[in-house]
């Protein structure tokens, strides 16, 4: 039985706490692979500032180097909303030799309630969740939990910094980094 996690977000830029998330679990959660998986337009989240092009690249810079990330363009080729629980179902067909995990930030953990099909999609993934700082790791589902260094590093402060014209170093990858300052991506607001 393969056993992969999947890190869904917009990773609009990926950033190092993405990375540190797949890994930690990765390791403690003993799986084969971790499928980063960008959403097209995310179901409870305003529009994304990159093109879904420009994410999935930034997402496939940013895990070029681990052996065991890949990245999935199955919601972004899927054009409008994604919901997991349709990505999920396909999956579990498509693979019926794996169990999948499905990694979240504690700030997601309030939304469950209303992700579609929430109690359908619970007998297709195990959830793994990892605190945020801000927020607590409690609901009302099971969720396994695994223990991460806290990183106060999020998406919309990495496009606050470039906006203002701060530096992003250390906050994701240098490949990113590059292609973002590249592409002039989140210059303005
Ligand atoms: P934004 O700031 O634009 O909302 P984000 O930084 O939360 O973006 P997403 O791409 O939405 O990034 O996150 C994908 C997944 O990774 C979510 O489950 C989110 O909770 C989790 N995540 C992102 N950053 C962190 C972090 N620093 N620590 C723990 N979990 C994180």
């Amino acid at each position: 039985m393969k056993r992969i996690g999947i890190l869904g977000g917009t990773f609009d830029p990926p950033h190092i706490g993405h990375l540190l998330i797949a890994e930690e679990v990765r390791v403690a959660q003993n799986l084969d692979d971790v499928w980063f998986m960008p959403s097209h337009e995310p179901p409870h989240k305003q529009k994304a500032n990159a093109d879904a092009s420009d994410r999935v690249e930034m997402a496939k810079r940013a895990t070029a180097g681990n052996p065991h990330f890949k990245v999935n363009t199955i919601e972004v080729n899927r054009l409008g909303k994604s919901y997991t629980f349709d990505t999920m179902k396909l999956f579990n067909q498509e693979h019926p030799d794996a169990s999948f995990y499905f990694i979240i930030g504690a700030d997601m953990v309030e939304y469950l309630p209303n992700w579609k099909h929430i109690e359908e999609l619970l007998e297709l993934v195990t959830f793994v969740g990892v605190k945020r700082e801000g927020y607590k790791l409690a609901s009302e589902y099971p969720i396994r939990e695994v223990d991460i260094p806290l990183m106060d590093i999020s998406s919309t402060d990495i496009r606050t910094r470039l906006a203002d014209k701060r530096s992003i170093k250390y906050m994701v990858p240098e490949k990113v980094e590059i292609y973002i300052k590249e592409k002039r991506l989140y210059e303005s607001r």
